[in-house]
């Protein structure tokens, strides 16, 4: 069994996406971007965040990426399961994950992206959870940072479940 404990509320995300929102919008005024939101937890995040931002010629889109491994670390080994599938060639790249954890992941896409042609990439992540990191990863837009344990909700999940749940959540196990 498992006890969810809150550490973020649907008030605080949704204040907090307003204000990324308005750096984002501001960065990239009168570009060409594309929000590419890593599935799938990431969707959640990805929805409010294009609802919240003021941009003419926003285009979206999603990659899956299958890191192999334990249930909730990250093994190292990565596939892209689902690729995008919009030209990204000269136009402004936002990567948007939900949580950067080890690195591992976004690291890996973000050396598989130059073959596109983007004009530009970055990086927006809801969640920057330093503890386990590996691979240092530059982050230019940063929703929180928690310092450690395994959090669902709002996209996240445990074996599935749990993405529906609006705020985020520490998961306790208690048996
Ligand atoms: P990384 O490659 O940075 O270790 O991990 C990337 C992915 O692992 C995240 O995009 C997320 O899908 C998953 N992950 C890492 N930490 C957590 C967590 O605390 N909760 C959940 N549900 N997924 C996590
Ligand atoms: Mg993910």
């Amino acid at each position: 069994m498992e006890r969810l404990k809150l550490v973020i509320s649907q008030e605080e995300i949704a204040k907090r996406i307003k204000e990324l929102a308005r750096d984002i919008s501001k960065d990239y005024q009168g570009r060409r971007v594309v929000f590419i939101g890593i599935l799938k937890g990431a969707f959640i995040f990805l929805a409010d965040l294009v609802r919240a931002v003021h941009l003419e010629q926003l285009e979206i889109d999603f990659v899956r990426l299958a890191s192999y491994g334990y249930a909730d670390a990250t093994s190292g080994e990565v596939k892209i399961t689902k690729d995008v599938e919009i030209s990204l060639k000269d136009k402004d790249v936002l990567i948007v994950e939900d949580i950067i954890d080890t690195g591992i992941t976004l690291d890996y896409y973000l050396k598989v992206l130059p073959r596109y042609e983007p004009r530009s990439v970055k990086v927006c992540c809801l969640i920057d959870k330093p503890e386990r990191r590996e691979v240092e990863i530059s982050i230019d837009y940063r929703g929180f940072y928690v310092p450690k344990g395994f959090l669902v909700g709002y996209g996240l999940d445990f074996a599935e479940k749990y993405r529906h749940l609006p705020a985020i959540y520490e998961i306790e196990r208690v048996s």
